[in-house]
């Protein structure tokens, strides 16, 4: 029962498509496992005569992951899948047959891991890692597609001695990294725990084996005090006619070396001792929590209700620890068989429990990934916002229902508000209460699991400022300040307005001779705004000094800036500036900055345009903003050393859409081209991607944008100019 987990790499591995099938025999029907058979013949004659680094045929590889999702009662999907999820490696070109013989649904999980695998998550820090698990859950589809690579990476982690010695390490590194953490979310404790075992082994041999010599020194102690506790507290629920089972617990080795890493003394981790109770229904659980407290002083504030209260990954469970025989301390859990189900398999659960009508469970489910995948739309919150949602992920959550049904989840603490921004901006906008299980609650109410929430609207009505420190969520906060800055540019405008007659009256200057057409449509291409009112915006919100609109049209006074240009005009030669990116020829103290119509790279060849008060505009020479520009003009050009990348946008159109962004980021990985932002855009005639990627010049710029071009449904790939 206690034995510690001495590395599974030797265990479980079979061997035989008979194996899998005896297995699969337990849940799936006779039609389902001819398909499976159909898919192991297909993936066995694809990898036909190819062998792994351990010795064994390829086909092995699958055929033990199919038999790892097995356990968790996978559907005949996703075993097919698992058991082909290699083949488009050997031949791409046969995704037609696959569909053909298999469908969509099981070509599309294929095609979805092949993508996965393709990503390369090398990166150290937290933001790099956070964004690759948010790439890889964002942007698969399907969630099987996930749990089938984490059944890859797990027989991959079981076969990991093969390699050589650095590739261990960088596995290992990569899988505590990004794919536990998305094990943890999804509640897949069972595979998260033994990948994290694994994976200590390779990162941190000296310390994964001196606790298993720690563990294996105390055993034989540990195993009696357990055995003895098991027995005492098996007999109080037998004397009560409570139906148990009970069992010993091995204690993860990651989740020792961690408490040991946050400074606890190996003897003082209790819960080496540990024991779990498993009944059958939920008030079971509270009458054996209550007959063992009776019996056993409890540590205070070690007890743990999730069961009212369960996790946001959907686990549920009594926890306490008790003082035990010998005045040694227990840590107990307590739940029900089918709460260890969901405890071991999380998101997997809803495979084991889809007839018992737990529907909601697979939708719950659904609606995380949903959570994770709205992360990725928030790219018109301020940075400040976005990482706010990060942590978001974090945190604990709830579980809402709309008056449908429909699950949402939203984070601990959340109001209405939240929930109304959620289902739609349009819902929040407009929002004038709410009615949670059939009473009408404040906006500041905190939403409980299970609360059923009704927003009413009308169409007249709009946000309050207040709202924004109601609301908890960044992606409600943000969108109710979005609505303000729709309304206080209207303010900019009249502020803007009254400040330049203000200024005008000041220098005893005619406003109507000041703002004659001519005049004001000199304003706007000088200054390259739109409108009047455009002009007023940039005035009221202090975008440009009040002095240079009116100075420029007066004309009474000569601006640093032309200063400069009288001074090219004299060619006298200076030496380059080295602290500076670009060097404008003739002048050494100036602001440059890059024009966000072209955003040239290094690389490209470049022209600078003399701005009225705001230094000078580094264009690409093809912008066809400079074409009829020559008189404020000069020469500027890169610096030789830039180390910096810079940020340019790239559109990329494309036939159908196929999930090409998946595709593109994976490009990516291959690269040194880091991708900022993308942004989709569906036009008429077809689809369009902005991508916005930080380069260090146009040659990896050009190599990156020739292996777009090689995706299939690409049709042409161009960096934008506005
Ligand atoms: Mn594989």
């Amino acid at each position: 029962m206690l034995d510690v987990k001495m590395g599974s790499e030797f265990m479980n591995q079979i061997e035989t498509y008979e194996e899998l099938r005896d297995k699969l025999k337990e849940y799936l029907s006779e039609d389902e496992l001819d398909v499976v058979g159909k898919a192991y013949m297909f993936a066995f004659e694809k990898h036909f005569g190819k062998k792994r680094l351990t010795g064994d045929n390829y086909i092995i590889h699958p055929l033990n992951v199919a038999y790892i999702l097995s356990d968790i009662k996978a559907d005949y999907q996703t075993i097919c899948a698992a058991l082909m999820h290699d083949v488009l490696e050997e031949d791409k070109t046969i995704i037609d047959q696959l569909s053909n013989k298999f469908g969509d649904e099981i070509a599309r999980l294929v095609e979805g891991v092949t993508k996965i695998n393709k990503l390369s998550f090398s990166g150290d820090s937290e933001s790099i890692k956070a964004n690759h698990r948010k790439i890889l859950v964002g942007l698969s589809e399907d969630v099987r597609v996930i749990i089938i690579k984490l059944a890859d990476r797990l027989h991959n982690m079981r076969t990991l001695w093969a390699l050589p010695l650095d590739r261990q390490r960088a596995k290992a590194k990569e899988t505590l990294e990004v794919l536990t953490p998305i094990a943890h979310r999804l509640g897949m404790s069972s595979i998260k725990s033994e990948l994290e075992d694994l994976s200590l082994r390779y990162y941190k041999p000296d310390a994964y084996f001196s606790i298993v010599e720690k563990l294996n020194q105390t055993k034989v102690e540990r195993e009696d005090l357990v055995d003895e506790m098991i027995e005492q507290v098996s007999i109080i629920l037998n004397e009560n006619g409570i139906k148990h089972t009970i069992k010993g617990r091995a204690k993860a080795i990651y989740s020792i070396y961690n408490k040991l890493n946050k400074g606890k003394k190996f003897s003082d981790i209790y819960d080496l001792l540990a024991l779990r109770v498993y009944v059958q229904n939920e008030s079971e659980c509270y009458q054996v929590l209550g007959l063992i407290h009776s019996k056993y002083k409890p540590l205070p504030k070690r007890f743990k209700d999730y069961i009212a209260m369960p996790k946001p990954n959907m686990y549920q469970s009594l926890h306490t620890t008790v003082f035990g025989p010998g005045g040694n301390l227990f840590e107990i859990q307590i739940r029900t068989y089918e709460m260890d189900v969901i405890a071991e398999n999380g998101i997997a659960s809803h495979w084991s429990y889809k007839e018992n009508g737990r529907v909601n469970l697979q939708s719950a489910m659904e609606q995380k990934l949903q959570f994770f995948k709205s992360l990725m739309d928030l790219k018109d919150a301020n940075e400040e916002d976005v990482s706010k949602g990060n942590e978001e992920v974090f945190k604990d959550s709830i579980y809402v229902f709309t008056p449908k049904g429909d699950v949402v989840e939203m984070p601990l603490g959340s109001t209405p508000i939240d929930f109304a921004y959620k289902v739609h901006t349009e819902v929040g906008d407009k929002m004038i209460g709410a009615i949670v299980n059939d009473n009408i609650v404040p906006l500041d109410y905190k939403l409980k699991d299970n609360d059923i929430v009704k927003i009413n609207t009308n169409k007249n009505s709009t946000p309050s400022k207040e709202w924004i420190n109601i609301a908890k969520t960044a992606q409600a906060k943000s969108r109710i300040k979005a609505f303000f800055s729709k309304i206080d540019k209207k303010d900019y405008i009249k502020l803007g307005q009254e400040n330049l007659n203000k200024e005008l009256r000041k220098r005893k200057e005619s406003i109507t001779d000041f703002l004659t057409n001519e005049n004001i449509i000199r304003i706007i291409e000088e200054f390259k705004y739109d409108s009047l009112e455009d002009i007023y915006y940039n005035i009221g919100s202090n975008k440009v000094p009040i002095n240079s609109i009116i100075n420029f049209i007066l004309n009474d006074n000569i601006t640093k800036e032309e200063l400069i240009l009288k001074k090219t005009q004299n060619k006298d030669i200076v030496l380059p500036n080295t602290k500076n990116d670009i060097i404008v020829s003739g002048v050494d103290e100036i602001k440059v900055n890059i024009a966000s119509c072209c955003k040239p790279v290094p690389g490209d060849k470049l022209v600078g345009y003399i701005t009225k008060g705001n230094g000078i505009s580094a264009h690409r020479v093809t912008c066809p903003n400079m074409m009829n520009n020559d008189e404020r003009t000069i020469d500027i050009s890169w610096n030789d050393c830039v180390t910096k990348k810079y940020p340019t946008n790239i559109l990329v159109h494309t036939l159908e859409n196929k999930n090409v962004l998946l595709d593109i980021i994976a490009k990516s990985s291959n690269t040194e081209v880091t991708i900022q932002s993308t942004n989709f855009v569906n036009t008429n005639d077809n689809f369009l991607y902005e991508v916005v990627v930080l380069v260090k010049d146009t040659t990896e710029l050009t190599k990156f944008i020739n292996e777009i071009k090689t995706i299939p449904n690409v049709i042409d790939v161009e960096r934008s100019m506005k």
